[in-house]
Formats: structure tokens, sequence, C-alpha cells
């Protein structure tokens, strides 16, 4: 019998780019040819928590739309790429039936789901090695810890600690491989309805018009930096409600990793060269750090992170159970115009502003007095731009049981007054939809 072809795999999961991708790198610098592999996971389309979908139907279409982009710039870089839907670990057997899988290379996870998928995967491939790396960050976790014994309850002591000698690597280059490697396995046919999705068309008034994919988040960040100069008055104008102009957008595009924070970082400090530095080219780099933040909590904390009482055990909150309520603030129909008009935009376009997030959130936990892990799981389902990271930290924070446990409240009604005075964002979302 013939010998099965030794190969290595680069998995890519929340890693979708070619640029400053570590797992590439490292699997480039190996002498044995390999694939990269996205799996779409049968069973995470069909898993429901608190009745709402693990993912929607925005981020669903991003996704696709940005494994698509994967597919034509790997093609560029001479590497094959095999797209599976199905069981992730009968995945791996079938292409161990074909090729002898030597080593895996990975980002690193440490959320549970994530955890538990890779152990699936070890138990039938034994002999298999993982290569992991952190690819998430802006900081690399080594620099961090050798600052910090432990991540500070503030992120103020967190970033005066970090931002002392600075240190962010430069992005990583990919170069094209000489041959292609031709696959012996076809990839899947998957669109949105084989995900369980109808078709669908942004909405009009969507402040996230963009598409899912590399080019398109690098499309995004030379006009948002170069071509309108916007990065210049970002500060001034990060708290906006309409259009896409007043923040980066980039989110979306980080939280699938179409681009890394680490690149990002590299072209502000280009733009910087170019144009100057000032308080909006430093706060986008701020934003990051509460990005970077919420990560090292998660990696410290682990799965308390999702628990009723956070990562403050002694507190014991209480929950109303009042699944009226719960649908009202949902559909927009709460006593506040102002969350109405938020709550609206997310179910339209999956898109909410950082403003809104905040107002929505803490209506949801100090005036509904309502479970925050429901209200976490419904955007969870939502956002275009979910991140498990970013989004149990910032419920856990305005629930109060974050890693910062101060009460925080927001009054809807003065927040419409201070960010919506003319009632523009209101009537956008209140009148025509
Ligand atoms: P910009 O203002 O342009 O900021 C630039 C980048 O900095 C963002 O893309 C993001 O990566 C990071 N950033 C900014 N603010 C925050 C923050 N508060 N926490 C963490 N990172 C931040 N962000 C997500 O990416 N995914 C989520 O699932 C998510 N859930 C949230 C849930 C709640 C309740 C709240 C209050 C905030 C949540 N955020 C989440 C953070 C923030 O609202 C979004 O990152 C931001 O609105 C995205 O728009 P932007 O890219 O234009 O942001």
């Amino acid at each position: 019998m013939q010998e099965k072809q030794k190969i290595n795999i680069v998995w890519f999961k929340n890693d979708l780019r070619t640029k400053d991708q570590i797992s590439l790198f490292k699997a480039s610098q190996e002498d044995l040819p390999f694939i990269a592999l996205y799996i779409f996971d049968e069973d995470f389309y069909q898993k429901k928590q608190f009745g709402f979908r693990k993912i929607g139907k925005f981020r669903a279409k991003f996704l696709l739309e940005s494994i698509q982009n994967l597919q034509h710039n790997l093609a560029e870089l001479n590497i094959p790429f095999l797209t599976k839907f199905g069981k992730i670990k009968e995945i791996f057997e079938k292409i161990n039936e074909h090729y002898s899988i030597q080593k895996i290379f990975c980002e690193e996870e440490f959320t549970q789901e994530e955890i538990d998928v890779e152990k699936g995967v070890s138990s039938v491939l034994p002999h298999v090695k993982f290569e992991k790396s952190y690819s998430q960050f802006l900081l690399e976790p080594d620099f961090v810890f050798e600052r910090l014994e432990k991540i500070p309850a503030l992120f103020t002591t967190f970033r005066n600690k970090v931002e002392k000698n600075f240190s962010v690597r430069k992005p990583l280059k990919i170069e094209k491989r000489k041959a292609f490697f031709e696959l012996e396995i076809p990839s899947d046919k998957i669109d949105l309805e084989k995900l369980g999705f109808e078709n669908f068309e942004t909405h009009p008034h969507s402040a996230f018009p963009f598409s899912g994919g590399e080019n398109a988040a690098w499309e995004r960040l030379h006009y948002y930096f170069e071509e309108t100069q916007l990065l210049k008055d970002y500060k001034n104008t990060r708290n906006g409600l309409v259009g896409s102009d007043y923040s980066s957008k980039f989110s979306a595009w980080l939280a699938n990793g179409s681009i890394s924070a680490v690149s990002i970082y590299d072209e502000v400090k280009k733009f910087e060269q170019k144009f100057g530095a000032n308080e909006s080219t430093y706060w986008l780099i701020f934003e990051l750090l509460w990005r970077d933040y919420f990560k090292f909590i998660a990696l410290q904390h682990r799965n308390e992170i999702f628990h009723k009482n956070g990562l403050q055990p002694y507190k014991n909150l209480e929950f109303q159970h009042n699944p009226q309520k719960l649908e009202q603030w949902i559909s927009g129909k709460t006593h506040s115009e102002f969350v109405n008009a938020n709550m609206i935009e997310l179910q339209k376009t999956g898109f909410m502003s950082n403003r809104g997030r905040q107002n929505v959130a803490s209506y949801f936990c100090k005036n509904l007095k309502l479970d925050w892990r429901i209200g976490a799981a419904y955007f969870e389902e939502m956002l275009i731009d979910y991140d498990v990271h970013s989004n149990y930290g910032n419920w856990l924070y305005l629930a109060g049981i974050g890693n910062d446990s101060r009460d925080r409240s927001f009054n809807t009604e003065k927040q419409a007054e201070q960010y919506d005075s003319d009632k523009k964002f209101r009537n956008l979302w209140l009148k025509n939809h």
C-alpha cells in the first residue's frame, strides 16, 4: 500500500487573514507541505443558549464573505484551502485518511467551548502535534505577564503599567509558496441556506454597510486613515450614532481576525509619521487596549466570565424573571425611546454604536433588572462583530460584576439629550423602519 503523504495543517478560526497570520508564518518555516483549513462546525449552527442562536444571520453572512476572500488571498500565495461543513472531529479524521497529518497550527484559545473542540480533535488524532499561538492580542501575553503578575482590577492601572516601555511586534509577512499543492479532497459548497439562514439585503440605513474579508478590512482602513483622515478627529466623533464615519468600524473584521490589532497599530504609527500624532490617533490605540484588556481578563479568569455573578462571586445578584420585559427590550418597545432606537438598529443591521450598547445593556441590568447573561446571549446572536471576550467583558462591567465592581448606571434620557439632542438617531430608527 502506498504510504500516505505527510502534511501539516493551518486550521483557521478567528484569524481569517493572510497578512500578519502567525500560524501561516510558522507553517511556512517547516519543510512539509501544508493545507489551510476552515470548518463550519455543524453543531455550532444548531446550538442555542437562553433561546438564542450562537450565531445569527448578520455574522453568518459576514463570515461567508470572509472565507471567500480568504480563499482568494490564499490562492495568490499558492496555498491550497479546504472548507468543510460538518463535525470537526470527523472532518479531521477524514483528512487523516487521505494524508498523514503531522502538525496542526492554530490560534491559542482560552474559553471552554473552543478548548473542548480542540480536545475532541486530539482524542481522534492523538499522534498529531498542536502548534498554538496567541494571535488576537495587540500586546504579547509574555510581555504583559512580565510586567504584571495578574491583570489589575482597573483598566487604568493595566494601561499605565503596560504603556511603560510599550512594545508591539512588527506585522509578519507571509511569502508566496513556490509550488501549488493539489488537494485530493474537495471543499464543500457552503452558503447562508446551508448554515440555516435565508438570504437578505443590508439595511439602507446600516452604520455598517461593509462586506466581510481581509480586503474589505484594509479598504476600510485606507479610507479611514489616508483617504479621508477621519482618524485625526476620532476622539471627538467616536460617540456618534448615525452613519459609518463616526468611528473606525474595525470591530467585525477584528473579531473574526480578517485584520490583526498589530497591523492596525502599525498603520496608526505610519499615519502619525506622515500626518502627525494627536489625541485621536492615540485614542484608537487606547480603545485597542480596552479590547486587549478584556481578552487578558478572560485569559486570567477563564470560564468565570460566564458565571451569573461574574468575577464577584460574593455579590450574589438577584434577577427578575420577566419574558414580557425581555421581549419589549428586544423589539424596541420599552419606556425609553433611546433604548428602543438602538435595539431596532441592532435588529435591522446587526450593529450598534458603543454609546448605544452601553445604554441598552445598562437599561437591561439596572432598569429592567433582568439576568445580564440573557442580554449577552441576545447580543451574541445578533452582533456582526461579536467577540466572546469583548461582549462578556463589557456586559460584566455594566452589570457591576466585572473586574471593576463599581456600580454603573446610565440615565438613558440624559444620554439621549447629550448624544442625540436633535433626535436624528431616534427618528432614523423609530420612524423609518
Ligand atoms: P471604535 O470606536 O472605532 O474602536 C476601535 C476598536 O477598539 C474597536 O473596533 C474595538 O475592537 C475596540 N473597542 C472599542 N471600544 C471597546 C470596548 N468597550 N471594549 C472592547 N473593545 C473596544 N466589541 C466587539 O468587538 N465585539 C463585541 O461583541 C462587543 N460587545 C459589546 C457589548 C457591550 C454591552 C458593550 C458596551 C460593548 C461591546 N463591544 C464589543 C465594544 C464596542 O462597543 C465595539 O467594539 C465598538 O462599538 C465597535 O465599533 P468600532 O469598531 O467603530 O469602534
